[in-house]
């Protein structure tokens, strides 16, 4: 009988595809292998099976798989539960999360660029349709798989690419953050057996050459050959270690002495061995240690918010370790941007080579190689990781560990899935009966909200390790400084002060800028009024191309008003400074400091980042001005001024989590200051010196914080309160897509009630060519999430099945950030 299967196509196409299977792969195939199908026209794509079944649809024509490219699975058969998962409750398809879960080498498709391998170098003969492929690639330089197949008229491309991609002849195109570390390794051994008499020959004949006898001895040493052990030894380190230069090793291997071979290195098990112990925890952290191991044995997700530095991280692993003695895997969850070598060296010193790192700043062939890695009988005990790799297959989970859990950066923000990473670990813990830890000083308010009504554990660390006190904070009143002329530039006289003070010191200074100071504002420049809107109390984005002011709650618009309605001053401008006019300022100032900038622009690349991070922590940099970067879980040791430039960008900024935000951003900065033994400072520099938040944050008071916080969302109705979804509309058409927006929000009004709002345009209401409209969508946390996306997917279905409608565009962000 003939068999079909139902395939996962990496593409955003809702519902399943089924192929058929010929005759001699039909026993191979099982779920979770790779096949290779034909898709459209002209188009392959790697597709992963799902379902193997005899039905064969009645409503198309099935085709025949082109060709099975795994014996073995590459996905376990919870990683589907939990891809389901994220594709229904974040509104999305299989395709998406397929996309967005496994790394580029296992989803090869007719689109996907390949680049050669200067280095390769093939050991035998090529078959044909490698060394075709192979040849084509050099005359061509990097190309697409469907220009590949048209040049060599290669049948069945997709195979041979992999083929050549499991030898490392080719690699798929991405940029090559990182030197790429050869996978083999030249080795040296006796050209053919030797013994004892033969060998004092040898050094007899070798008396006058000292060079290669220094080699010949060293290479005994190193191989054992003198304990009667034969260990293998590299070229390199011989020669190193003898000292020696390349000839002398090549004359021995010319005199048919010694010969080289090469042998495979797995790239991933190098560096640094396990070296040390734990270090103990101290009275406080041990305290929270047994309190987590006590809420584990009732709640699956624990809490615990410990104030910086208070060695939270000496916590976690605490935990690794008990895990990892239970035969237990960890996953170490991180925001993207915190992923520093800080953070590993720390752990690698304890737990050595069983933790691998993934990471999507790394070539993807590294990628590849952990993936296979945890599906085989040796994975990784622990991967540290970005919000992708909850994605990873884990056999024998134990704990996830979420550092930093506030932080924004674990939600993905575009393409689809826009999962948050810290919520699907949570999911998939449960699906595999692991705990999780949630990690920070400064909780997110949903996060605390669940600790502290039961739903999580919540465990405490309130001293900092060793007793360092918390910073002193002051702020300075900038509109009051304005007024009299007494600011310079972006730096009151305080600042200033301070700043000169730590440099005669030889201490360190970080000055922070948020990056949210370029959201779209304006301001009035001589009494610093910003425009909020009259319903909804939040301050309004500027639109400069249609010179308009839109409320992003209510989608209200507003004129940009001639002059200012609080002094009647003629001068609004556009707010916005970076932290390069920062950079520039402080080096007129400070001519004698050395100055570094950790921003977008500035850290592109893993290394770059790594760079200014260690010249920082070495002392070759004394003054650091960056933005959010700066306040992510970094730990230095000679900082004792932290500037924060401007605390009103983050208070302004139009969104109902602006102040949750700005207190967790201002207090995790401010926790970089501070030495053993010294207080640190923060000088705090505002317009709006009287703000609530700006006395929590002096007061280091998050539960003033969250309290006001909490009964601000309650009386508006969000989150913890209610669940958001945003449904965008996007269409080429601004008229048409206008049109189309008012007509789905009246649809889903129908359905929603009150609870929908919009649509509106959203701050940026156009991408590429493509015009945006957003709809929000708050729903009670009683009712059915369930019910509630079969509603929203019907009425877009019914949308775009009117033909004036039907190349609209819908997408969601579920639980937006
Ligand atoms: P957090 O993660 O809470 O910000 P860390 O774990 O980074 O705090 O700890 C801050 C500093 O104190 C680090 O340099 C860390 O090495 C040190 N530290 C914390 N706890 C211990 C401990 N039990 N033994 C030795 N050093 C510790
Ligand atoms: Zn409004
Ligand atoms: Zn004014």
């Amino acid at each position: 009988m003939k068999k079909y299967v139902d395939v996962i196509l990496p593409l955003p196409l809702a519902g399943g595809f089924t192929y058929s299977l010929p005759d001699d792969v039909a026993d191979k195939v099982v779920n979770g292998c790779r096949v290779v199908v034909p898709f459209g026209r002209k188009k392959f794509y790697t597709a992963i099976v799902y379902h193997v079944h005899y039905l064969c649809p009645k409503e198309y024509e099935v085709k025949d798989i082109t060709s099975l490219l795994d014996e073995q699975p590459i996905l376990l058969p919870t990683q589907f539960k939990f891809w389901q998962w994220i594709a229904d409750y974040y509104l999305c398809t299989l395709g998406d999360v397929y996309k967005a879960a496994l790394p580029s080498g296992l989803k090869i498709e007719s689109e996907t660029i390949v680049v050669s391998n200067p280095d390769y170098e093939a050991d035998q003969p090529l078959p044909p349709s490698q060394q075709a492929l192979l040849t084509a690639l050099s005359s061509y330089g990097q190309q697409s798989v469907t220009h590949l197949e048209k040049v060599t008229g290669l049948n069945g491309i997709l195979n041979v690419v992999k083929q050549l991609l499991d030898k490392e002849a080719i690699f798929i195109k991405e940029e090559l953050k990182r030197t790429y570390k050869p996978k083999v390794e030249a080795r040296v051994r006796f050209a053919s057996e030797m013994n004892d008499r033969q060998l004092n020959i040898l050094f007899d004949l070798l008396k006058r050459s000292a060079k290669q006898e220094a080699v010949l001895m060293k290479y005994i040493e190193l191989s054992g050959y003198h304990r009667g052990e034969m260990m293998e030894v590299s070229r390199q380190h011989l020669l190193q270690s003898a000292g020696a230069s390349a000839s002398a090793l090549n004359a021995l291997v010319e005199r048919k002495v010694f010969e080289i071979y090469h042998a495979e290195i797995g790239r991933l098990e190098d560096g640094m061995m396990k070296t040390g112990e734990l270090h103990p925890l101290n009275n406080h952290q041990q305290e929270a240690f047994s309190q987590i191991r006590e809420s584990f044995q009732h709640k699956a997700v624990c809490l615990l918010q410990g104030v910086t530095a208070s060695g939270k991280t000496e916590v976690y692993i605490h935990l690794i370790e008990e895990a990892l003695k239970q035969g237990k895997q960890v996953l170490y969850l991180l925001p993207e941007i915190a992923l520093t070598t800080q953070i590993t060296v720390r752990l690698k010193r304890v737990f050595g080579n069983r933790m691998g790192i993934y990471h999507s700043k790394f070539p993807d062939a590294e990628r590849v190689e952990i993936w296979r890695k945890q599906l085989s009988d040796a994975p990784y005990d622990i991967i540290l990781g970005v919000r992708s790799s909850v994605f990873l297959p884990f056999q024998n989970l134990g704990l996830i560990i979420v550092d930093e859990e506030h932080e924004n950066t674990y939600k993905q923000q575009d393409p689809a899935p826009r999962y948050n990473a810290r919520n699907a670990a949570i999911v998939l813990a449960g699906m595999l009966g692991a705990k999780v830890l949630l990690g920070t000083a400064t909780p997110s308010i949903e996060t605390w909200y669940n600790a502290t009504t039961g739903k999580y554990g919540l465990v405490k660390l309130t001293e900092r390790y060793k007793e360092i006190l918390l910073p002193e904070i002051i702020p300075v009143d900038c509109k009051e400084l304005n007024r009299k002329k007494r600011m310079n530039g972006q730096f009151s006289p305080l600042l200033l002060q301070e700043i000169r003070q730590s440099l005669e010191r030889k201490e360190q200074v970080i000055l922070f800028q948020n990056r949210r100071g370029f959201a779209p504002m304006i301001e009035c420049k001589t009494c610093g009024w910003v425009p909020r809107c009259k319903n909804c109390d939040v301050s309004l984005t500027y639109h400069k191309g249609i010179g308009q002011l839109t409320c992003h709650y209510c989608g209200y618009t507003y004129l940009v008003p001639r002059s200012c309605p609080a002094c009647q001053g003629v001068e609004i401008v556009n707010r916005g400074f970076g932290t390069e006019k920062i950079e520039d300022d402080v080096k007129m100032l400070f001519p004698e400091a050395t100055v570094a900038r950790m921003d977008l622009d500035t850290t592109r690349t893993r290394t770059a980042y790594e760079r200014i991070i260690n010249d920082f922590e070495a002392g070759k940099t004394n003054i650091l001005i960056g933005t959010q970067m700066v306040s992510k879980g970094l730990d230095f040791d000679h900082v004792s001024t932290v500037g924060i430039l401007n605390a009103d960008t983050m208070l302004n900024y139009p969104d109902f989590r602006a102040y949750e935000r700005a207190f967790q951003l201002m207090a995790q900065v401010a926790g970089r200051a501070g030495r053993k033994n010294k207080q640190g400072r923060v000088v705090l520099q505002t317009r709006s010196i009287d703000h609530p938040i700006i006395g929590q944050v002096m007061q280091n008071d998050y539960e003033s914080m969250v309290c006001a916080q909490l009964s601000e969302r309650k009386m508006f109705n969000y989150p913890p309160f209610a669940r958001l979804i945003y449904v965008f509309l996007k269409h080429r058409n601004e008229e048409l897509l206008d049109e189309m927006a008012q007509v789905m929000g009246e649809r889903l009004r129908a359905s929603f009630g009150p609870r929908v709002l919009g649509p509106d345009k959203p701050p940026v209401a156009r991408v590429q060519t493509l015009f945006i409209r957003k709809i929000v969508l708050k729903i009670e946390l009683t009712s059915s999430m369930a019910e509630a996306r079969k509603l929203l997917l019907q009425i877009q279905r019914d949308m775009i099945e009117e033909p004036k409608y039907k190349s609209l565009v819908v997408y969601y962000d579920v639980d937006p950030m």
